[in-house]
């Protein structure tokens, strides 16, 4: 996601600093430490403007989620949408981390996640840039090493060349999909789904959404 460089970028994240998770020493000794009450903990990759992660933490008060995002820019509006809703928000359970998913281990214990969500993540459409892409085998294993032994990744994608890259992998790992559909809007899947930014323009535009469930146990 390209974008212009935001004026004043560092006070305005600084205004949102109740939902940044900002000491990561502290997060790998204990994975809860920024929420109020211990519950699953779920971790949106590539979060942009937050729209998934805010109508998931609304949707879902049973579950902390930590939203990552590496570009702080696109960081920084999606912290401003989750401050200007945490009033409406009945269950304080949303939280952001800025950084890049490749140091992941450096950032959560083993076994601290049980759910991890992926959307849209850049395709990287170019060969040589495959081990770039986040379902790439190197990512999946770290993800396996911070999922809890029966902890799940949900994938969602509007590019077909990520999506038969992505299951291939799967496939490589020994993962096994639970359910997969190349048109999740109009499948049975589509109970509960909330949109992010991408999904809701391609889906305008009449794109099929590819979707995918995986277990790592
Ligand atoms: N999930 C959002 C944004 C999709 S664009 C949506 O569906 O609307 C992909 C996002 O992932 C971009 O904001 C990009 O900066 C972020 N991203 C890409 N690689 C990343 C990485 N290695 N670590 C963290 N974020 C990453």
């Amino acid at each position: 996601m390209r974008m212009r460089k935001k004026k004043h970028g560092a006070e305005r994240i600084a205004a949102c600093g109740a939902l940044l998770i900002d000491d990561t020493a502290r997060l790998f000794a204990d994975p809860q430490y920024a929420f109020p009450e211990h519950r699953p903990l779920a971790l949106e990759i590539g979060c942009g403007k937050g729209r998934f992660a805010c109508g998931m933490a609304s949707a879902h008060p049973e579950m902390n989620f930590i939203a990552m995002e590496r570009v702080s820019d696109v960081a920084c509006i999606a912290l401003e949408k989750a401050m200007a809703q945490a009033e409406a928000r009945t269950t304080d359970n949303l939280r952001f981390l800025i950084g890049d998913a490749r140091n992941l281990s450096e950032w959560f214990a083993p076994h601290s996640v049980s759910v991890i969500y992926l959307n849209f993540s850049d395709p990287w459409p170019q060969n040589g840039y495959r081990k770039r892409r986040l379902t790439y085998r190197d990512f999946l294993e770290r993800y396996r090493t911070l999922l809890k032994e029966d902890g799940i990744l949900l994938f969602k994608t509007d590019n077909q060349g990520l999506f038969d890259f992505s299951l291939e992998e799967f496939a490589v790992c020994g993962l096994t999909v639970e359910w997969s559909s190349r048109d999740l809007h109009h499948s049975p899947y589509a109970e509960g789904n909330v949109m992010t930014e991408y999904e809701e323009s391609f889906s305008s535009k009449g794109m099929p959404i590819c979707a995918a469930q995986v277990r790592f146990s």
